[in-house]
């Protein structure tokens, strides 16, 4: 009784914590000048900018309590249900404790290191190098709410397309010949490399394993059933885009990358789907990639794009060690029998299926068909190997 008390205590605030977040916009502090374009190498040293910080660090305070709670309701249920466990992350649980890292790979390494770069352009860069990095009609590498000329950019374009024909046909072409060629050369490489709301993903979900939190494990129904929930959204955006809508103030990077530049902005619906974002992606990596409007976009695009996902099914052994390190639950990586191509268009180009394969070549990820990743049983074993021999020594 007293166990039903305290969940339903726990519901009702995260309920609250959640109505919290998506008024939080109506708060006097947290409301700022709109338009607000004063941004400078000087702001950014100066106490103004920790007053411009204020949103992010309300999103973040209502996402780490958010965060708090839902994991005392989950130790709660798995107490008086044992039905709850099998939410449980079970690689997480298990490696409890102080276990040694093993050497990333190079393209893990490189990856996080473009993502970051890739973050400081997004946010700092127009400041950085004075000038307009949206000019170059990048998609996603442009925000064009961090600074006043920022008007450029193809992601702002992509959905406000209402406002892209109303362009003299010079930019018309440049925003198409940008972005599709990058969406050919790169495909969702975009996801997995150089999108700001993936890095913010990536790094809660390091949070969790750092604070040994069990993640939601995921089935295929789970997964099932939010396909359709991807598709709602992605009507959502192309209706608002057609209809004059503004997207921008749904998407979650809107309420980070403006205020680390330094822009005093009002935040409305993103504010709280960011701490939707951060909450899911804590539990559930790459969380919002799964209903991302711009990813669903890039995806039609993954038969074009030079960068592929190749299988050697003769090397597989069935394990299913890469559908379960896929953060997008892709479940033909691991079940394809016949086909080499397994480039699927949820794919984000993570690499996590490639790292975790124990077989040699049998995965691999590739560039206009050179093999830049390939899956290596030797540096699986000698992960394990590590792991074998830290325990050993601490059994000694
Ligand atoms: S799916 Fe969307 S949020 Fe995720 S990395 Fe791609 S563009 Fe960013
Ligand atoms: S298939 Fe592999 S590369 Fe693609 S998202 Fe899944 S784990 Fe990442
Ligand atoms: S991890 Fe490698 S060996 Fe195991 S199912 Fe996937 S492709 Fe096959």
């Amino acid at each position: 009784m007293r166990s039903k008390k305290r969940i339903i205590i726990t519901v009702l605030v995260c309920i609250g914590i959640g109505l919290l977040a998506y008024f939080a916009w109506l708060f006097p502090f947290y409301v700022f000048e709109t338009n607000d374009f004063d941004t400078s190498i000087e702001k950014l040293l100066s106490f103004d900018y920790l007053k411009t910080l204020v949103p992010l660090f309300i999103m973040i305070g209502l996402s780490a309590a958010g965060i708090i709670m839902i994991v005392l309701l989950r130790r709660m249920l798995a107490k008086s249900d044992k039905k709850f466990s099998r939410f449980a992350d079970v690689r997480t649980s298990r490696a409890r404790g102080k276990a040694p890292k093993q050497k990333p790979a190079a393209f893990m390494v490189i990856r996080w290191i473009v993502m970051i770069v890739s973050a400081i352009l997004l946010i700092w860069g127009g400041l950085i190098f004075g000038m307009g990095i949206s000019s170059l009609s990048i998609p996603v590498l442009s925000c064009p709410w961090n600074t006043e000329e920022m008007t450029n950019s193809s992601c702002y374009y992509l959905s406000h397309l209402n406002e892209l024909f109303e362009l003299p046909i010079g930019n018309i072409l440049l925003f198409f010949i940008s972005t599709l060629g990058f969406i050919f050369v790169l495909g969702r490489v975009i996801c997995g490399f150089l999108c700001p709301v993936g890095l913010i993903q990536d790094i809660m979900d390091k949070l969790r394993k750092k604070t040994n939190t069990e993640g939601i494990k995921m089935n295929e129904k789970m997964y099932g059933a939010i396909t359709p929930v991807k598709w709602f959204i992605l009507l959502i955006f192309i209706g608002l885009c057609f209809a004059g809508g503004n997207f921008c103030n749904f998407c979650p990077a809107v309420a980070v990358s403006p205020i680390l530049a330094g822009m005093s902005t009002s935040l409305y619906v993103s504010g709280f789907l960011m701490v939707l974002v951060l909450m899911g992606s804590f539990f559930k990596r790459r969380a919002f990639c799964m209903v991302c409007p711009l990813g669903t976009i890039m995806g039609f695009f993954h038969k074009i794009s030079l960068f592929r996902v190749k299988k050697d099914c003769q090397s597989c052994t069935e394990c299913g060690a890469c559908y379960e390190a896929c953060p997008m639950g892709i479940k033909m990586i691991y079940t394809e029998r016949d086909k080499a191509d397994v480039t699927h268009s949820n794919c984000i180009m993570c690499g996590e299926c490639v790292r975790c394969c124990p077989e040699d070549n049998a995965l691999s990820m590739t560039f206009a068909g050179k093999k830049i990743y390939t899956s290596s049983r030797k540096k699986i074993m000698s992960g394990y190997e590590e792991v074998r021999n830290y325990y050993d020594d601490k059994k000694g």
